[in-house]
């Protein structure tokens, strides 16, 4: 057993850092102790020195599986430097090289080795590796193990069969994203706490950004969209657009070109020259702003973007918060929007279907290619094999299809240079359908959970209590509060559009302060106003739409369509949105209503519904809770309980805070994200005059000081 203060001593001795970053310590702990362990964190959380300190301390050598082979590199030189002996073993090493790196583990030089996932396709890598005394297997990006995942990668699937012939040394995987259906997958395929290893434990931390402003913007078109990235490129300067397509990469990048806003553009249909060439620009710093697919991602670590829009809605919440997380990895703030128009769903669902083929499109092709390839190769792209799917609407899914026939041995694809295309092969004999290992079921399954994923993304985006708790609540990370200050329904700061939206919506704004006491008959009626609205709107709405019917929103979306007009309008007014939302999922999970459709939800009543709205039957459900509002500004006072009060110079807190006001605004984040109360009473209290003495003050680093610092001994220097 090793205690907690020799953990800090190594901590310090070896990495130079004091302190473990948010939940290190647990997963250290375990591990060291024999235990597997499932490490859920978001990127920059400190992912490696779960594994690398207990390197340092386990009897073996800790095996490091990593895709990032670019990275591999750096990470081994920067455990050199630490004197903790390590290498790596990938594709980038000639066979000598990697015989002497492969020597040198034998004889025990080193602790950590690095190893990219596909060495393991190699039986005699495995081999060498087998005799040797192989303390912890850390597995990293751990989720590409999933099919479930957005990042499969079938190398990883052999991983498990590593572990075999490597005596099932005890593991550790860990991965920025994972859903509880991920996360499961991963816990199952590398068998963690099977073959007599201790019983795993899975740990989930650090999703929490308090940094980051989430805002989602309803947008009507794209000139809106547009207009809200120049607003963001205009007052934020640093970031990334991040669109669905390429071909809205191209357009909004052309639109800002036009405007003279200075962009670089990425997405996977350039070179590998022309995406290098760009990337390097942007994380250079020669230019300020890229608008990209989620192509652009791995290895984007540039600490400074101030903002990351999506400007179409990603596919998942995972998706999305690894996206977004890029923004303020500096610890500043830094504004996460999300431009949301129930259309682009389509280009979603158009993913969903092009990635997970139905039955009937697979039988089609298979038909087709026993029709076409009946005398021999054909040489044919994919577009033109479409055409003789009958069931095919999208391309997309043809070539899925195709890979799935493939995969399964029924035919075979070659590339042959100087070709326009694919030659296609019938494998000889050729079998029928039913004869091809084709998982139909699971395939079924995967399409079903990428629409939930959609779902929830879709979610996100109507949702309108506080976002950040929606995402820990996601992820399962056990921060989650109810209220963050943040994002933009906790009171985040404003946009113009919210301003002008607050003030149209006040009725939303209700706040309830009593918890909700009704009698039977009470707690009846108030189930047949809000099942009564349902039956109104005619399953025309979702339940967002319903909601701001019962509250008596004076919104947009419930003017345009007159639904004001009806009986129900504003009946549940003094429960506010967020108890009559809440009641409404409910009453959806009672089954009294249905929600159909994705793109467009549409609630209706359900029988049972219809029955309780007509009080032929009862309905014993419990209401949600009417909260109390918590006060907004709970952050900024915990911050200033911390700072002893001496005195300061109260005009010159004004002249900081009037400054901190004027600043926040303009960059659309709360003013406690620029500096906190608290410092603006330590700038108050000691007028630091130049740089360094700012940076004496507390809560001013290095990165505030360059982004803050001439302003703020301006204004010091302007209050005598
Ligand atoms: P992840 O793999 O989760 O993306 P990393 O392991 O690369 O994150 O760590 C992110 C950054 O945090 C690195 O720069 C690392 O040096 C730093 N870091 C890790 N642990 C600590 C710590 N205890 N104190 C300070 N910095 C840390």
């Amino acid at each position: 057993m090793i205690d907690a203060t020799e953990l800090h001593q190594l901590l310090h001795r070896h990495f130079g850092f004091h302190e473990f970053l948010e939940g290190q310590e647990p997963v250290i702990d375990a591990v060291v102790n024999g235990q597997d362990a499932l490490v859920i964190m978001p990127t920059g959380g400190g992912k490696s020195l779960c594994y690398q300190l207990p390197a340092m301390l386990l009897d073996g050598i800790t095996v490091v599986v990593s895709p990032l082979i670019a990275l591999m590199k750096d990470q081994v030189d920067g455990m050199v430097e630490k004197k903790i002996p390590a290498t790596f073993i990938n594709s980038s090493l000639g066979q000598a090289e990697m015989d002497d790196r492969i020597a040198r583990m034998k004889r025990g030089e080193y602790r950590l080795v690095y190893v990219a996932p596909e060495r393991f396709k190699s039986p005699r890598f495995v081999q060498a590796l087998a005799p040797l005394s192989i303390a912890l297997f850390a597995i990293d990006e751990a989720h590409c193990i999933s099919q479930w995942g957005h990042d499969f990668r079938p190398d990883y699937l052999r991983l498990k069969w590593a572990l075999k012939d490597l005596g099932q040394p005890q593991v550790a995987a860990l991965t920025a994203t994972a859903t509880p259906e991920v996360r499961d997958d991963i816990i199952e395929q590398l068998a963690l706490g099977k073959f007599g290893r201790k019983p795993p434990q899975v740990f989930v931390s650090g999703f929490a950004r308090h940094n980051l402003t989430l805002a989602v913007t309803h947008t009507a078109n794209k000139a809106e969209k547009l207009e809200r990235v120049f607003e963001a490129i205009r007052t934020l300067k640093t970031g990334i657009v991040y669109c669905a397509t390429r071909k809205n990469v191209e357009k909004v990048h052309a639109h800002l070109a036009e405007r003279r806003a200075q962009a670089i553009y990425y997405h996977g249909g350039m070179t590998e020259e022309q995406r290098t060439k760009a990337q390097d620009k942007f994380m250079g710093g020669q230019c300020p702003v890229a608008v990209a697919t989620n192509a652009f991602g791995m290895g984007v670590d540039r600490a400074d973007l101030r903002f990351v829009i999506h400007y179409d809605i990603p596919g998942s919440v995972e998706a999305y918060y690894q996206e977004a997380g890029r923004a303020g990895r500096d610890g500043e703030p830094a504004r996460c929007e999300l431009l949301f128009n129930y259309a682009d769903v389509r280009t979603q669902e158009f993913f969903i279907e092009g990635a997970n083929p139905t039955r009937e499109i697979i039988a089609g092709l298979h038909q087709a290619l026993l029709r076409l390839c009946k005398r021999g190769p054909i040489e044919m792209p994919m577009s033109e094999i479409a055409e003789h799917v009958k069931a095919a609407k999208n391309d997309m899914a043809v070539g899925s299809a195709l890979y799935l026939l493939e995969r399964a041995g029924f035919i075979t694809r070659d590339y042959r240079q100087g070709s326009r295309t694919y030659t296609t092969r019938l494998v000889e004999p050729a079998k029928s359908l039913e004869d091809l290992a084709i998982d139909f079921e699971r395939l079924d399954a995967k399409r079903t959970r990428d629409e939930a994923k959609l779902r929830r993304m879709i979610d996100y985006a109507d949702q309108r209590g506080c976002r950040h708790a929606f995402i820990l609540n996601y992820f399962g990370d056990e921060e989650a509060a109810d209220r963050c200050n943040v994002c933009d329904n906790c009171g985040g700061a404003p946009t113009p559009k919210r301003r002008a939206a607050a003030k149209r919506e006040k009725v939303e704004a209700v706040s309830v302060s009593e918890p909700v006491q009704v009698s039977a008959d009470d707690q009846k009626l108030l189930l047949q106003k809000a099942l009564s609205c349902v039956a109104r709107m005619d399953g025309r709405f979702g339940l967002g739409r319903v909601t701001l019917v019962l509250v008596g929103s004076r919104s947009k979306e419930v003017f345009d369509s007159q639904l004001e007009r009806l009986s129900t309008y504003g009946l549940l007014k003094e429960f506010g949105y967020d108890f009559t939302l809440e009641l409404l999922r409910r009453l959806v999970a009672a089954g009294c209503i249905e929600v159909t459709g994705v793109e467009y939800p549409q609630a209706s009543l359900s029988d049972l519904g219809r029955e309780v709205l007509l009080a032929m039957k009862p309905l014993d459900i419990e209401l949600p809770p009417v909260e109390k509002r918590k006060s907004t500004a709970r952050r900024s006072t915990e911050a200033v309980a911390t700072v002893p009060e001496a005195p300061y110079d109260a005009r010159l807190f004004d002249a900081l805070r009037q400054w901190r006001r004027k600043v926040a605004d303009g960059m659309g984040v709360p003013a406690f994200l620029i500096y906190p109360d608290a410092t603006l009473k330590e700038l108050a209290r000691h007028k630091p005059q130049t740089e360094e003495a700012l940076l004496e003050v507390r809560g001013i680093g290095p990165a505030k000081a360059r982004q803050f610092g001439m302003e703020t001994l301006t204004v010091i220097r302007s209050v005598p």
